[in-house]
């Protein structure tokens, strides 16, 4: 039985991997990634994505983890606050959790060069990675699926799971995405005079909302999301107004890690959200970026992707067991099924964090929210933030 993986990005070849670990030797996988484009690997690949400490346990547990484990940082303090509030509000992961950290970050160009160099590895007659190469059009068929790729090969499976919307002769795979960009991002690496010590930031300014994440001892990463009216703004200052204007809106900054030092160049991109009206069609799986784009704002888009794929590679494990079709629409509807609630639950969690620094209705909420745990007793303020970042999948 085989499955065809098409797009070898941090979604694919995770799937890939967990698969791999859950799934009988007899299934066989074909992964297609065309190697994506230079223009998008300079600017977007080279991101910190924040890791939660559930996708860590789950790399942990399919033995992927030791190809990472230089490489990532732990988060173990995040202090939020927001312009006209006067609070700082600080969450240590071990007084909120009693645990070491709340996940870790790293670099997104890094651990996908690892996790594929493992991929690679394993790969023999039963894992076959086509690279470079791409899927140029799609067949269903009623017991089948085929995929046309563009070296003229045409791979043949019970289902295919995709991370990326491609055409097919059904247009995109008879599938239609609501697409919106929300805001722009401007993001930048940089030096700090102390230690990160584990600490990232969220502020939401007048001006959109900032994340600083730890990125190393003394290195980090900001990312300014804001409304396309200010894009100008921000593009045109200079290195000096910029890291200026980053201090007047995290007024705290020095105290906490001294001056911000050797900025990198500063890259800003539109931020995308996107949903399909359906994540899975005859035989197909949409998952990852093509199922859906979360806003980046909580930095919960991947780990939303890994519970995917955990749930996704147990269901066909399970099946495959039973000998059952596990490219059937009963398989394929009970993964949807399953999975429903938690996508709905991050979408609107992402967009709604998305506009708490203007004055939406989600701003006066957080006002009151913010407020209320300023002033609450330490055993309420602990209780209630567990279960928001419970319930939120946040850590
Ligand atoms: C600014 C920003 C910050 C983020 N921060 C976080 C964070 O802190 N934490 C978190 O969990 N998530 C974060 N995310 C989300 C996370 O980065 C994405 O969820 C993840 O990278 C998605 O990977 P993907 O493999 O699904 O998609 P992609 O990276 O888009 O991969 C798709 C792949 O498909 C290939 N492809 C395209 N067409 C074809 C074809 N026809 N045939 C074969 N291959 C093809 C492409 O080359 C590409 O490699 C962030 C996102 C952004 C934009």
């Amino acid at each position: 039985m085989t499955i065809i993986i098409v797009g070898g990005g941090l979604t694919g070849i995770s799937l890939t991997l967990f698969l791999r670990y859950f799934c009988r030797k007899d299934l066989e996988i074909d992964l297609i990634e065309n190697g994506g484009t230079k223009k998008n690997h300079s600017i977007l690949q080279e991101r910190t994505i924040f890791l939660n400490k559930s996708t860590l346990q789950k790399f942990k547990k399919i033995k992927a983890l030791s190809d990472i484990r230089n490489h990532i940082y732990p988060v173990k303090s995040i202090y939020i606050s927001k312009h006209g509030c006067k609070n700082l509000l600080k969450i240590s992961s071990e007084e909120y959790l009693s645990c070491p950290f709340f996940g870790c970050t790293t670099l997104l160009s890094k651990v996908k060069r690892y996790l594929f160099k493992k991929v690679q590895l394993i790969s023999n007659k039963s894992t076959r990675i086509h690279h470079p190469d791409q899927v140029n059009h799609i067949k269903y068929h009623k017991n089948y699926i085929s995929a046309r790729l563009k070296s003229g090969k045409i791979l043949r499976a019970k289902l295919l799971i995709s991370s990326c919307k491609i055409n097919t002769d059904n247009g995109r795979y008879g599938i239609q995405w609501s697409e919106k960009c929300r805001q722009f991002a401007t993001f930048m690496k940089f030096n700090t005079e102390k230690p990160f010590c584990g600490v990232s930031i969220e502020r939401f300014t007048k001006n959109g909302s900032l994340a600083v994440l730890p990125n190393g001892t003394n290195h980090g990463t900001l990312i300014w999301f804001y409304d396309k009216d200010i894009k100008n703004n921000i593009d045109r200052l200079s290195k000096e107004s910029f890291v200026r204007k980053v201090e007047e809106e995290l007024p705290f900054f020095n105290n906490i890690f001294g001056k911000i030092q050797n900025l990198s160049r500063r890259s800003s991109f539109p931020i995308y959200v996107s949903t399909p009206d359906s994540v899975v069609n005859h035989r197909l799986i949409l998952i990852g970026n093509a199922a859906q784009t979360v806003h980046p704002i909580a930095g919960q888009g991947f780990n939303l992707i890994v519970r995917d794929i955990y749930e996704l590679s147990q269901i066909i494990s399970k099946s495959m067991k039973k000998s059952e079709d596990f490219g059937s629409y009963m398989i394929l509807q009970k993964y949807r099924e399953k999975r429903k609630m938690d996508r709905i639950r991050v979408v609107q969690m992402t967009n709604m964090l998305s506009e708490i620094y203007n004055s939406s209705f989600y701003s006066y909420l957080f006002n009151i929210f913010f407020k209320f745990f300023s002033v609450s007793p330490d055993y309420l303020r602990k209780k209630l933030i567990r279960r928001i970042l419970n319930t939120l999948h946040i850590i």
